[in-house]
């Protein structure tokens, strides 16, 4: 049993992004472990390319069976389920899922690089970090997600979505 500190950022900005948020956390759980934690729900612009809906945002924190490569063939799965469509980087897509962190392990492979390579110029990812894990010390930077969302220079606007 994987105790560590498992955990996922899940994005949305097209179609019905509440229900798509919804329906990815019921496929996670059915598929692949439970859901510890979840975090309130952030809309955020889109990042890097900007002319795009803005996006729903929520991270969760998981109990896991599997290793990191078999998180995210399922985590693809699920994408792919839910109708994402890969042609361009960061366009508008149903769903996104991405590994934010392992527990402490770093990953550097072709596939799979975690913590997540963009995490900490992203104060969309950083935020719900920050609300459900504030403490938990990035295993590379070595600082903890309240410190870190306090020194991201990202000025994307991050706030919280009441429907
Ligand atoms: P970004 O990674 O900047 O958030 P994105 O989520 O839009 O962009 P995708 O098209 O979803 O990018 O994924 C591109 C590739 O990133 C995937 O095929 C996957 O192999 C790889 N990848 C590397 N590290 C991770 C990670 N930590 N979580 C999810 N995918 C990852
Ligand atoms: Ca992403
Ligand atoms: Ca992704």
């Amino acid at each position: 049993m994987n105790l560590t500190t498992i955990i996922l950022l899940l994005g949305s900005n097209l179609g019905d992004r509440l229900a798509n948020l919804r329906q990815a956390i019921g496929l996670i759980e059915n598929q692949l472990g439970v859901v510890l934690v979840k975090s309130k729900i952030y809309e955020t612009q889109a990042w890097g390319k900007k002319d795009q809906a803005d996006f729903l945002n929520q991270a969760i924190q998981l109990r896991l069976l599997t290793t990191a490569n078999e998180l995210l063939l399922k985590i693809q799965s699920i994408e792919t389920r839910m109708g994402r469509t890969r042609s361009q980087p960061w366009e508008a897509r149903t769903m996104d899922i991405d590994i934010i962190y392992f527990g402490n392990e770093i990953i550097n492979t072709p596939n799979l690089i975690v913590p997540h390579a963009r995490m900490a110029e992203r104060k969309f990812v950083l935020a719900p970090l920050a609300e459900i894990s504030p403490g938990f010390i990035h295993p590379q930077l070595l600082k903890s997600n309240a410190v870190l969302l306090e020194e991201c220079k990202d000025n994307l606007e991050v706030k919280l979505f009441t429907g």
